[in-house]
């Protein structure tokens, strides 16, 4: 190959050979953190826009490696898809976010949601209804409080199978969410197909709607849709205050931020919803 032209070849190889050492070298590291609890959840509140009350969680992964620091999920949870670890994350990622719900819920409060992103590759393996039944149970966390958070993209994957699954959730008590609507595919038929509650229009949309008339529109009519389907609503990615105005306005139920809340580990988020509460 090396005297046959194709000089491409030469530029390309080492990329990949480094790429696929660097992808088996991350599933060593993630085995081994898997094992020792380096995965945490961190916790991002979710506001009732009408009352400005925590109403709700999401739960999101980070991982904490001893030497290299905290690494985001953008960063691992590919390759914890590709590799199927994401299954043992992802059942780490219930568990951990039960034991919330069980905490933030309770005689004489408010009911508290908290939700957990399900990658298709771990909702559609075959054993999720058991994992999630497993985790509700040992944690004594009720189905109520527990909610999913699933892209448009699954919807479209294996639809028999997903309407069934997603039915028999739903039919326990769980809430269905639709996440990053609106960057997916624009076959809206799978909203009156599934057991859906919810819509999050997708941060790309929210962030700067203040100052993009287009985005204005589009989130404006996404909302609309939704309430006509009456389904609940969130924003995710406020950022600023006249995003929350506009998003009031517009009778969004719930919001979810940098301008009220970062993600923060799980004993400073029950603090801050403890405070909140008492206030
Ligand atoms: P996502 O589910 O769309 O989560 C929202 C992301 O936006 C989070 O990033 C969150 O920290 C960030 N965010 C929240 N508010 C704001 C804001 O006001 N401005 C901006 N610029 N960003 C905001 P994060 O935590 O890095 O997670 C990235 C993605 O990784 C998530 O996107 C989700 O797709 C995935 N992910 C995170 N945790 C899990 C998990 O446990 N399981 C699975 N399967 N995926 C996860
Ligand atoms: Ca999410
Ligand atoms: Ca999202
Ligand atoms: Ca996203």
């Amino acid at each position: 190959a090396k005297t046959s032209g194709g000089g491409a070849l030469h530029v390309y190889k080492p990329e990949l050979s480094e790429r696929v050492d660097n992808r088996f070298a991350m599933e060593a590291m993630m085995k081994m953190g898997l094992a020792e609890g380096q995965f945490h959840a961190y916790f991002q509140a979710k506001r009732d826009l009408k009352t400005g009350r925590i109403a709700g969680a999401e739960a999101l992964c980070r991982w904490m490696h001893p030497d290299k620091g905290m690494i985001s999920p953008a960063d691992f949870i590919p390759v914890a898809e590709e590799t199927g670890l994401i299954l043992q994350i992802g059942n780490q990622m219930l568990a951990q976010a039960c034991d919330m719900a069980v905490r933030c819920n309770g005689p004489g409060r408010p009911r508290f949601v908290v939700a957990v992103n399900v990658s298709p590759k771990q909702l559609l393996h075959g054993g999720f209804l058991c994992d999630v039944r497993r985790v509700l149970e040992d944690s004594g966390c009720r189905a109520q409080w527990l909610e999913l958070e699933i892209t448009e993209s699954l919807l479209l994957a294996d639809l028999e199978e997903t309407v069934e699954l997603l039915e028999a959730l739903a039919e326990m008590g769980l809430m269905i969410t639709i996440d990053d609507f609106g960057t997916g595919y624009s076959a809206m038929s799978y909203l009156s197909r599934f057991p859906i509650k919810c819509l999050k229009i997708d941060q790309s949309f929210v962030r700067d709607m203040a100052q993009d008339p287009e985005k204005q529109i589009l989130v404006r009519a996404i909302l609309a849709m939704a309430q006509g389907l009456g389904l609940k609503t969130v924003a995710e990615g406020v950022e600023d205050a006249a995003a929350a105005a506009l998003l009031s306005e517009l009778d969004c139920d719930y919001g979810q931020g940098y301008l009220w809340h970062r993600p923060v580990p799980a004993h400073n988020f029950y603090q801050l919803l403890a405070a909140s509460r008492v206030a």
